[in-house]
């Protein structure tokens, strides 16, 4: 088992510069997500693990061993793509069995082998069917399987939930997040999902036009996101982002909601009289009776139920001409109708306060 490291790792594609200047480790046996919209540069990082794209500069290390100059072929790693990449005409036991055979693993130690990993999947029953007609679930854990028989250091996933149904995804997500913890295997998934990202990684790392923006487990890119495009892209519903000024006497200059914050009730920071962007999740907003004292007050413009939460769009009542709105999530099912008048409560200590320069 190796880490993954990518150190000083930039790649240009002309005047493009497809990953700028990465630093970012993938421990030994961790599930690592690169996650970001397309064109971030995410499938880019994979293939220049997977060797398909060399480096502009940099190194990669599959532990201390450096491997941006060895072809693909020389670096024990399995690849799982978003189209599964199989032989259609060869049986589910044929295509496990194809990485061993290239080896020349046969007989009883690769029957041994492709065996175990058909179990592990569930595909047992099917060893002995043609790969075509299998659903795309069937056919992504044929994939895994072949990416799994020859235990290698490293398996690279390139999106590969994408083309499946909803109920596939949720099956598959925890069925690679269980062989991976299993086999202690080292993996980068790449995603523009950050359900997956959330629900398979132990971190992920988080790109934007090439660049890295944050790295850490789920939870702490949630809470503490560090910067405005992390804390834009974690989250559904979004956060709600309002433009604010710290004025010179301690106080909050701001249009809607951040206009309604007391200076003296949030974070002290050493912003001076700058910019910042003032951002609270929906489920750190109270939504009360309108009589109750809170941060601002509003008109529910939608609701939109959700089983056990309900997400309000609240159109506030701000200073003259501010027509802003945020959306809170509230537990489910509420009293709460469009038309109703409400008051907010704004919990000011999960207040994040970013610079928005
Ligand atoms: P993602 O996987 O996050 O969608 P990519 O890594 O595919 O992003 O692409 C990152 C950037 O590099 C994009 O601007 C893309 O257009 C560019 N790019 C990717 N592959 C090539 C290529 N082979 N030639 C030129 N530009 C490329």
């Amino acid at each position: 088992m190796s880490s993954i490291a990518f150190v000083s790792v930039f790649k240009r594609y002309g005047e493009v510069d497809a990953v700028k200047q990465l630093d970012l480790t993938c421990d030994a046996g961790e599930m690592l997500a690169l996650l970001g919209p397309s064109g971030c540069g995410k499938s880019t990082t994979l293939k220049m693990a997977a060797g398909i794209e060399a480096v502009s500069s940099g190194e990669i290390y599959f532990g201390d061993r450096p491997v941006s100059r060895l072809a693909p072929g020389e670096r024990n790693i399995a690849m799982v793509f978003e189209d599964y990449a199989l032989y259609p005409n060869m049986t589910v036991w044929e295509n496990v069995a194809f990485p061993l055979k290239v080896r020349g693993i046969t007989g009883q130690p690769a029957s041994e082998r492709i065996g175990e990993v058909l179990q592990l999947l569930g595909l047992r029953q099917m060893a002995d069917s043609p790969v075509r007609g299998l659903s795309g679930g069937a056919m992504q854990r044929v994939s895994i399987g072949r990416a799994l028989v020859r235990d290698p250091e490293v398996i690279l996933f390139d999106e590969p939930l994408s083309h499946l149904d909803a109920d596939q995804k949720v099956q598959l997500r925890a069925e690679i997040k269980r062989l991976q913890k299993l086999r202690q295997v080292t993996s980068i998934l790449v995603t523009h999902d950050q359900t997956e990202a959330i629900a398979m990684a132990d971190r992920v790392a988080v790109m934007n036009h090439g660049v890295l923006q944050q790295v850490g487990a789920p939870q702490e890119l949630y809470e503490r996101p560090a910067n405005l495009f992390v804390a834009n892209f974690i989250g559904e519903p979004p956060m709600n982002l309002m433009k604010a000024a710290f004025t010179g006497g301690g106080q909050v200059a701001g249009a809607g909601w951040a206009a309604t914050l007391e200076a003296a009730r949030l974070p002290v920071l050493d912003v001076g009289n700058g910019a910042i962007v003032a951002g609270i999740r929906p489920e750190n907003i109270a939504v009360q009776a309108p009589d109750i004292a809170g941060e601002g007050r509003g008109t529910i413009v939608y609701r939109e139920p959700r089983g056990d939460a309900d997400v309000l769009t609240v159109a506030l009542e701000g200073p003259a001409g501010a027509a802003d709105r945020i959306i809170a999530e509230v537990p489910g099912p509420s009293p709460w109708r469009a038309g109703d008048r409400v008051s907010l409560g704004i919990d000011v200590g999960k207040l994040l306060i970013f610079d928005a320069t």
